[in-house]
């Protein structure tokens, strides 16, 4: 469809029936998707081609930590069995190759304009329409906007004092050179020990002459034992596709995993061990699937966490380092790290750990990085330092709804939506995986799948009865933001500082923010609402609905 300039706005400004923000595997969806609805739509992307998390996240061993047959897209039977993953875990290029993939068999880009972030979106009540800028001077105005701006998709970097009088080169892991980096010869420091942090260490701690880890707070991480994917286990996972994807659907997490419905309390030291042992033997987030009261039970937690501890002292040669390496606190509750010889790299000669969790990294210098009174002299700095989740990405783009409320108005102590989809203020305006939606506690594939064809299957609900503006009701959010930290506070994920509760951001509302109920009651949640004539939204247009 072309988009039509005389429909509404100004000069330069195209008009679209839908806006979306973003080019990740959400955003190229659902534009798939609103073109088979027959909507004009142009995507926003602010990197230079699709793939959102992967075209960023280019760190040396960034790869996914669900399995590559569960991380992608089901839309398509076709797409499903022609692609081929070649790793049990996918590593970034194979990420983004597919999401190039997709983008060109479906033939999405013409309607992507990449290039050009997204500053500023508001709502225009008079017309019921959205106005967008970008930093690149694109206007553009749409009855809809549609948020595909990702979780984790804004970097944070906390302001270390003298930072910018460092002579070497800094990095961060969520916005790493497309050209790769050779730390060959050079002395590094990384300052973070997260997942993007566990994925990278190993790998920069083979090329570097030395490597200088900066660790706050120590994380649990499973083995990924990844490896090429056999042929014939490929060919048998095709062959089982529909069956695998319902499965997955009934769980949690949205992914098909064997979870025991068995209670860690309930069960024998001898033969925990035995469980824990053969989850470990097969690696990844499979892990917690364990025992159901791991995330509601301290005392059953502590039993996995203690499990843990035992392998990192076990694979970590020096007993001061292992007790340095081993957290204290709830597994699970930031999100388990799935690794590749991350513990064992702190048995290298050219790898040191500086314990930051009681005094803070004092400053940067010229040099290096001042800590516990002494300066590590580096050749470059690595931030590994995370992301304003959940919210960042949103709240870093001027959002304005009816009489110019600005989102971060609305949000200042905390997000507040219905569903994770529609915001009460923000008529037309949806945000795929956002905070109140299960997303980050999820396959966000699958996730995402779900969120997009709920979006359009609404668009396609007021197009056939001539509505416009649809917007959530005060009323229904209230309940549903009760609902989402009602749920949130019965588990063990509110016991440590993780960015799923805002913390590793200063200033930031300490709110749980994905939904924990779980992928299935979720869904059904939604669909009930659809069934229901999207209650709990208001909807005025030209017509009365029919
Ligand atoms: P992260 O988990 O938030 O880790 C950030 C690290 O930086 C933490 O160790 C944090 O310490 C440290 N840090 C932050 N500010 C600091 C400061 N001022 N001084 C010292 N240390 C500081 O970020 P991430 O590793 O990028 O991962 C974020 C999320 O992205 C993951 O949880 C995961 O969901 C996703 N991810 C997934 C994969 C994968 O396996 N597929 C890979 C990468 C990322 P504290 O813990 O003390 O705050």
């Amino acid at each position: 469809m072309q988009p039509n300039s005389s429909q509404a706005g100004g000069k330069g400004e195209c008009a679209y029936d839908v806006v979306i923000v973003g080019a990740g595997f959400a955003g190229l969806y659902m534009l798939h998707r609103l073109r088979a609805l027959g909507c004009s739509a142009r995507v926003f992307e602010a990197g230079g081609d699709v793939g959102g998390t992967w075209y960023w996240n280019r760190y040396p061993g960034a790869r996914c930590d669900v399995e590559s047959v569960q991380y992608s897209y089901q839309f398509d039977a076709a797409l499903q069995q022609d692609w081929n993953w070649s790793e049990r875990y996918a590593a970034q290029p194979e990420l983004l190759s597919y999401a190039r993939h997709v983008a060109d068999r479906f033939d999405l880009r013409r309607d992507i304009q990449f290039n050009c972030r997204v500053t500023a979106a508001s709502f225009d009540a008079a017309l019921g329409r959205w106005r967008i800028e970008a930093d690149d001077g694109s206007r553009a105005s749409a009855r809809f906007c549609i948020m595909a701006t990702g979780c984790l998709s804004a970097p944070n970097l906390p302001a270390f004092e003298g930072e910018m009088t460092f002579k070497g080169d800094r990095y961060h892991t969520g916005y790493w050179p497309h050209q790769g980096v050779d730390f060959s010869g050079k002395r590094v420091a990384i300052i973070g020990t997260g997942s993007s942090a566990v994925q990278s260490i190993p790998i920069i701690a083979r090329q570097a002459e030395h490597l200088y880890v900066f660790q706050r707070t120590p994380n649990y991480a499973v083995p990924a034992h990844n490896a090429p994917l056999d042929p014939g286990y490929l060919k048998q996972v095709k062959a089982d596709y529909p069956a695998l994807r319902q499965r997955a659907k009934q769980t949690m997490t949205g992914i098909d995993f064997d979870y025991s419905e068995q209670k860690a309390l309930e069960t024998s030291p001898q033969e925990r061990r035995r469980e824990y042992q053969r989850r470990w033997d097969h690696g990844g987030l499979w892990f917690l699937g364990a025992y159901q009261d791991l995330m509601v039970e301290q005392e059953a937690n502590d039993t996995a966490a203690e499990f843990v501890r035992g392998k990192i002292r076990d694979k970590v040669a020096n007993p001061e380092i292992a007790g340095l390496l081993a957290p204290t606190n709830t597994i699970g509750c930031k999100r388990l790290c799935v690794d590749i010889g991350y513990y064992e790299t702190f048995n290298r000669p050219n790898v040191t750990l500086i314990d930051v969790s009681a005094q803070p990294i004092e400053a940067i210098t010229p040099r290096g990085v001042r800590a516990r009174g002494a300066e590590f002299a580096v050749d470059a700095i690595v931030f590994a330092t995370g992301f304003d989740a959940m919210t960042g990405a949103l709240l870093r783009i001027d959002i304005r709804g009816r009489n110019g409320l600005a989102l971060k108005q609305k949000w200042s102590e905390g997000p507040r939506s219905y569903l994770g989809i529609a915001v009460a203020g923000f008529p037309n305006l949806f945000t795929i995986t956002g905070p109140g939606s299960p997303s980050v506690l999820t396959n966000m594939l699958p996730t995402i799948e779900q969120h997009v064809e709920w979006i359009a299957d609404l668009i396609g609900f007021m197009r056939a009865r001539r509505l416009e503006v649809i917007e959530a009701e005060g009323g229904a959010e209230d309940e549903w933001v009760a609902h989402v930290g009602e749920l949130a506070g019965r588990t063990l994920r509110y016991t440590c500082g993780s960015w799923y509760l805002g913390v590793n951001i200063p200033g930031k509302p300490r709110v749980f923010m994905p939904y924990i109920g779980g992928f299935p009651k979720y869904v059904e949640r939604c669909n009930e609402v659809a069934a229901n004539g999207y209650q709990g939204f208001v909807a005025t247009g030209a017509a009365p609905a029919t």
